[in-house]
């Protein structure tokens, strides 16, 4: 079931905070959208992906869906615990994640309006918010809001396929704050693969077994993959996987979806996200193996490569 051979890519400066970044932060999440993009046009790829910059930021009250009134103030007015997401606090780090955020929401929302294009939201630092704080370099809990809002707005449910090297504990943490979180992204659906290389590889086979199941019986209607490169055994802060493990798990992810894809008689709507990565010695190195990740996902699209 060949896609449109472009990526639905939703990026806008905007969602990128230089302020403080470079120097003063452990974590380049903040910068990351801008240096992949960087990467993608001094590649030659920039053509098979198609930018829609015009969507529009959250709002401070949209963030209410998974955090306290309290918190989302103190991130916006630099009060109380706005440092706890470990990342230096400014005006414009707070306008970037308000992008970041509304981009994952509108990228699955593109992808169930029109399930025969792949999308994709270069963004990361949310899967370890939590209802009243930031933690690990994450903010606001972008998923649990995302799949919160199209719950409300569309009916639909989610799947998170969180292979960052690190458990999504977001989603986990928000189920007693907002509830209805068990439909919006089942219990089984908040995917987090464990374990070393080829083992890493079969844990993920087996919990997609559900997560399939649920999609057949219509009780899910998206997956995003959130092929964090920090579960790369070379990261600073990571090592699941060597490189061809990795890599393994963007084919088990494609073969997957052009199944279901096939048993479903349509498209399966399907988002990828970015998430973690840290290397000191080497950035480029997590922006390649996102790219590759992703080049690998384009078999859903027609291509082998780029
Ligand atoms: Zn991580």
């Amino acid at each position: 079931m060949i896609r449109k051979p472009t990526i639905a890519t939703f990026y806008n400066k905007k969602q990128v905070c230089f302020d403080l970044i470079m120097d003063q932060s452990y974590s380049k999440s903040p910068i990351k959208p801008y240096l992949l993009m960087e990467r993608i046009q001094s590649r030659g790829l920039l053509q098979h992906f198609e930018i829609f910059s015009d969507f529009v930021p959250y709002e401070q009250d949209d963030f209410h869906a998974a955090h306290t009134e309290e918190y989302v103030s103190n991130v916006f007015n630099q009060t109380g615990n706005y440092n706890s997401n470990g990342i230096p606090w400014s005006v414009n780090l707070v306008e970037s994640v308000r992008y970041t955020n509304s981009a994952l929401y509108h990228a699955i929302k593109h992808s169930l309006a029109y399930p025969e294009q792949l999308c994709f939201a270069p963004v990361s630092g949310m899967h370890h918010a939590t209802p009243r704080a930031g933690q690990g370099f994450c903010t606001f809990s972008g998923q649990a809001i995302a799949s919160l809002k199209l719950f409300d707005e569309l009916a639909v449910c989610g799947a998170w396929l969180d292979l960052d090297g690190h458990f999504g504990n977001s989603i986990e943490d928000t189920r007693s704050f907002a509830p209805r979180l068990d439909q919006a992204v089942p219990l089984d659906c908040n995917v987090n693969p464990f374990g070393m290389n080829a083992d890493y590889v079969q844990n993920f086979r087996e919990k997609l077994k559900p997560v399939r199941n649920r999609i057949l019986n219509n009780q899910v209607h998206y997956v995003v993959f959130a092929h964090g490169a920090d579960s790369h055994v070379d990261d600073d802060l990571g090592g699941q996987c060597d490189t061809e493990h990795w890599l393994q798990c963007a084919d088990v992810f494609t073969h997957w979806v052009e199944e279901v894809s096939q048993e479903l008689g349509k498209p399966l709507p399907v988002t990828l996200a970015l998430f973690g990565g840290y290397r000191r010695d080497d950035y480029n190195i997590v922006l390649d193996l996102h790219l590759s990740s992703i080049e690998r996902c384009r078999r859903l699209c027609g291509y082998s490569s780029f």
